[in-house]
């Protein structure tokens, strides 16, 4: 079955976010645990917490069809020792909010290199903060989404989150999250090759990895290495490409999360994927 969502607002506390999901017709939804834009954050209240669930029962929503995602600030690479420290309290702290919230899964993207060390040092010190966060946590899965590419961003080929995985401690607890724009983005052409690509990522990663998706159109070229999200069918990878994803079975039973640009779009965006499962 496929679970299907957008990335909704957590406004005026996160037990807001299942309801808005449920207005949106959504059976998966992602939200930030905190605002997304600031280090730190009051701790969850008990009141939070417990409407949080009820309201996620409310909307007929499980905590495994729920993607969190961290803070835009953390970079789990950071070449700097002082800010990498920073960053893995920061996202170790995430880790927490969500296994307080009942939760399974936290997405993020791997980090940047900032042009002051190689790939893969980068590569290496986010395994590092990831195997930290695991240790003083337990029952949430590391989610590393996949980049564009843009900037100094690493994760941008399958091998990177592959060498990311080799390297975590706990391989129960990491995963990954395909954005659709990104992989696009970073030059992998699922519109010509889906079976290609997706061919490459179970050999490269595997689905067993696969935890998330996030489905979005790109209002960028191919292989651009640019991150400039759209709507559905708006963009240039076109409703041909969703209509495949709808159908094919590897991508059952995960969190299937838009983060398109007009979220006034959202529902009906949904009700056309769901429309488009033969
Ligand atoms: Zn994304
Ligand atoms: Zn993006």
């Amino acid at each position: 079955m496929k679970y299907i969502g957008a990335h909704v607002s957590a406004a005026g506390g996160v037990e807001n976010a299942p309801l808005n999901a449920k207005e949106i017709e959504a059976n998966a939804f992602a939200l930030f645990t905190k605002n997304q834009r600031q280090w730190s954050a009051p701790p969850l209240t008990a009141e939070s917490i417990s409407a949080f669930n009820a309201n996620c029962e409310k909307a007929g929503i499980k905590p495994e069809h729920i993607l969190p995602h961290d803070s835009y600030l953390i970079n789990l690479g950071h070449p700097s020792e002082q800010q990498i420290i920073k960053s893995r309290i920061s996202f170790t702290e995430e880790m927490t909010r969500c296994q307080q919230l009942g939760l399974q899964l936290l997405n993020f993207h791997p980090g940047s290199h900032l042009n002051e060390i190689t790939i893969e040092e980068c590569l290496n010190r986010v395994a590092e903060s990831i195997n930290i966060a695991l240790d003083k946590t337990s029952g949430v899965t590391a989610v590393i989404e996949n980049t564009a590419g843009q900037g100094s961003n690493v994760g941008y080929e399958f091998e990177h989150l592959a060498y990311i995985i080799d390297r975590v401690e706990d391989k129960s607890r990491v995963g990954v999250c395909i954005d659709t724009c990104h992989t696009y983005s970073a030059g992998y052409d699922f519109v010509n090759d889906y079976d290609g690509v997706f061919k490459k990522f179970d050999e490269i990663i595997g689905f067993k990895y696969l935890r998330g998706v996030h489905l979005n159109d790109t209002k960028k070229a191919f292989a651009s290495r640019v991150d400039r999200h759209d709507n559905i069918g708006i963009g240039l990878i076109g409703r041909e490409f969703f209509t495949k994803i709808m159908n094919d079975q590897r991508f059952d039973d995960i969190p299937i999360i838009l983060e398109t640009p007009d979220e006034t779009l959202w529902k009906e965006e949904i009700a056309w994927l769901r429309s488009q499962i033969r």
